[in-house]
């Protein structure tokens, strides 16, 4: 949803504040999109501080389903969203950009809500989800949730030893 920033612009001292709905729907991190489960309205504060910058505040919670990084679960990922921005509407869109991506979501005197909360989310982004700190993962020889099972089958990581002497010979291999 966005917000049209037309009005508070002509008026300096101006305050508004908003409730938007938020509609993303899934977070975008390159080629991989993760669905909402749950999200609350963005409540948005704009000041209108002096002579064209304003002052903006968005605050919103959501809750985002992401796989467990060793068993393949899915996770919920809660994210507070709770951002403060300056935009100095004399300069251009580009101009904005350079000082802070985060602008990005400010164009044509209008404030994209969705796209300031997806960077957000994605400021934000876990560097590795887990579904608990000590996840067994999935047993790399017949793929069972080792969480939920234990499959019996021998894992044991050969001796360190034994791999080097290997790596040498499939080098030697190589040449
Ligand atoms: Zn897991
Ligand atoms: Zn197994």
């Amino acid at each position: 949803m966005q917000i049209d920033l037309t009005d508070i612009l002509n008026h300096e001292g101006r305050k508004e504040e908003y409730s938007v709905p938020l509609e993303l729907d899934a977070v975008k991190t390159g080629r991989e999109s993760f669905p909402v489960l749950e999200k609350a309205p963005v409540n948005v504060e704009v000041i209108h501080t002096e002579d064209q910058v304003l002052e903006i505040k968005a605050a919103s919670d959501v809750m985002v389903a992401v796989p467990c990084a060793r068993c393949l679960e899915t996770v919920k990922v809660p994210f507070h969203i709770q951002c403060d921005l300056k935009a100095d509407m004399k300069l251009s869109e580009r101009e904005r950009e350079e000082e802070s991506e985060e602008l990005s979501c400010i164009a044509d005197k209008k404030l994209d809500v969705d796209w300031l909360v997806h960077n957000e989310i994605l400021t934000d982004w876990p560097i590795q989800v887990l579904c608990r700190e000590d996840c067994k993962g999935i047993c790399p020889k017949c793929g069972a949730n080792r969480n939920q099972t234990s499959c019996g089958c021998d894992t044991a990581v050969p001796d360190p030893r034994m791999a080097a002497i290997s790596d040498i010979f499939s080098k030697f291999k190589e040449v």
